[in-house]
């Protein structure tokens, strides 16, 4: 059986402890296994501190941006060896293998077409300097520098490839090294990413490091200058970010957590409505997209009172026909879950809310003899302001529809119920209600998606996550916030006030050429 190995320090080295399997999820197949320990994590920051932060910030960001596009097309070229390990480790279809991977290697051109375009620079100005004081000569300049710690980054199982991707583009831009992580359940896919970014010699030593298996006292070596960006569940969350380390050496935290993310039928919105049949395939899609095990994938499903009994028959009868099986199988629409403890998580989700309403189609029990698969599920709740429908977010194809009044302020009573979302996508041709939605879910909302018959045609999925807007919403989904472009880079960057003469500041840190 092979031992997934971890990167540090300059070589390859399998932990030592008892193993976990990792499996084909449609079959149960043991594929591989990663074990935990055996390596002294104080050495590996101080590996990526002493080695790979000089060497990263030696270079401009015209240099890092390159490296970045190189390391796209190398992943590129290996996308179809990506796709089929997606597939028997991660129980993806080629579809849904395709949206992690090809959003690992847009995401890193994109942030190296950024780097290229900031050209010799070795810092950023922060917007336009200010006077300070009646003279004119005293000046005051923002700037942001890459800190001079490491990040590290511990990631989710469900995008093995996009989750390692958008997390390392950003961080090497803005010049500091990386530990990454990988979700144990599919971290083949992981691993082989790791293994073609060592291969490629791209990297200076130092500036890449890759765990697999556990991460030990890794939080307790880290400082001040250093950086965690986590995302998982809430619950892992919450116990990373009490570490007493992070917190006496106030380390920076980014976490991206769960999501009960909401789809809003307007009261507006008709069955001529371009936007209508948009709705219904969009929910749909984020339902079986990879078997709903997405960060954005919709979990609640708002319908005004006169729509919903149509709507619900609709959605029926589109979740119904989806295909489930083995991925390897080009017909099959949507694959299982990642691991049997997934599929025992998903189950428990199914019963607590089919306990407050009603199984529509798909439900928790078993639909095949082996592999870690559930229908596509749909639960009707007839009270929207039921708690368990926004405390309870089912990683798996399940979300639930409720009714509303078509009242404006009442639906963003209802979604703001979620307790702080990633997404809420929102279809409507009615500019005043939906300038007063956007406004009420905005607060609660790292992203709101509006799509009117205008854009019906033209709008991308709602729950992709586009390198050029932020990611990352607050209160239960973890407060933290990724990408939106140059955004991205200011977690890994210390912005510094600098004050004094005019005429040297803003020449050599702002923006006047000398
Ligand atoms: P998880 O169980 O919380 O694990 C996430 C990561 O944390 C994994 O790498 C895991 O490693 C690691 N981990 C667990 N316990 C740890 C500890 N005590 N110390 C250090 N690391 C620890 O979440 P998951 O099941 O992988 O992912 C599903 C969740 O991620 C869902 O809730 C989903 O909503 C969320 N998610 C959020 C976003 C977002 O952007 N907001 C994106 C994707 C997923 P092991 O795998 O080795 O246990």
């Amino acid at each position: 059986m092979t031992t997934l190995e971890s990167y540090v320090c300059g070589e390859w080295k399998a932990g030592v402890e008892d193993p976990r399997p990792l499996e084909n999820p449609a079959t149960g197949e043991r594929l591989a296994e990663v074990r935990s320990g055996g390596i002294d994590f104080a050495a590996v920051v101080a590996h990526a501190r002493d080695h790979g932060g000089p060497a990263l910030r030696a270079m401009t960001f015209a240099e890092r941006g390159a490296i970045l596009r190189e390391l796209s097309s190398v992943l590129h070229e290996k996308r179809d060896e990506l796709i089929a390990l997606s597939t028997s480790n991660g129980g993806n279809t080629r579809g849904d293998a395709k949206f992690d991977i090809d959003g690992a290697t847009g995401t890193l051109a994109f942030y190296g077409g950024l780097g290229e375009k900031l050209g010799s620079a070795r810092f950023l100005p922060d917007g336009d300097g200010a006077k300070l004081s009646r003279a004119a000569r005293f000046f005051g300049q923002h700037i942001l520098v890459p800190r001079s710690g490491v990040a590290v980054h511990i990631n989710a199982f469900n995008f093995p490839t996009w989750g390692m991707g958008e997390k390392m583009a950003c961080a090497l831009l803005a010049g500091v090294p990386v530990i990454e992580k990988a979700g144990t359940p599919s971290a083949i896919l992981a691993h082989r990413m790791a293994q073609l970014v060592v291969d490629s010699g791209l990297l200076p030593e130092g500036t890449f490091q890759f765990v697999a298996g556990g991460v030990g006292d890794l939080l307790d070596h880290l400082g001040p200058q250093d950086c965690l960006a986590f995302t998982g569940s809430s619950g892992t969350g919450a116990k990373l970010k009490a570490n007493a380390n992070l917190i006496d050496r106030n380390v920076r935290v980014n976490i991206e957590a769960d999501s009960l993310n909401a789809a809003v039928l307007a009261p507006d919105v008709d069955n001529d409505n371009e936007v209508y049949n948009l709705f219904l395939a969009n929910v749909v899609y984020d339902m079986r997209q990879k078997a709903g095990q997405k960060c954005t994938a919709v979990r609640r499903i708002l319908v005004p009172e006169h729509k919903v009994a149509e709507v619900r028959a609709e959605l029926v009868e589109r979740l119904t026909a989806v295909k489930v099986g083995d991925p390897a199988d080009e017909s099959v629409q949507m694959g299982p879950v990642a691991s049997a403890a997934q599929l025992a998580d998903v189950r428990a989700g199914i019963d607590r809310l089919a306990a407050a309403g009603e199984v529509c189609c798909g439900g928790s029990q078993a639909v095949a003899e082996s592999g870690y698969f559930v229908a596509p599920t749909l639960v009707y709740v007839s009270d929207a302001t039921s708690d368990v429908v926004h405390a309870d977010e089912v990683f798996g194809p399940v979300a639930t529809l409720m009714p509303y009044s078509g009242d404006a302020e009442a639906l963003v009573d209802h979604v703001n119920r979620g307790g702080g979302s990633l997404v809420a996508s929102v279809y409507s041709n009615d500019k005043d209600w939906s300038e007063q939605v956007l406004l009420g879910l905005a607060p609660w909302h790292g992203r709101v998606w509006l799509a009117s018959d205008k854009v019906a045609e033209q709008t991308l999925a709602p729950g992709m996550v586009l390198p050029q807007m932020i990611h990352g919403g607050p209160g239960r989904a973890g407060g933290g916030e990724e990408l939106g472009a140059l955004r991205g880079l200011s977690f890994y960057m210390q912005r510094t006030a600098l004050q004094g003469d005019r005429g040297f500041l803003s020449r050599r840190f702002g923006n006047e050429s000398e």
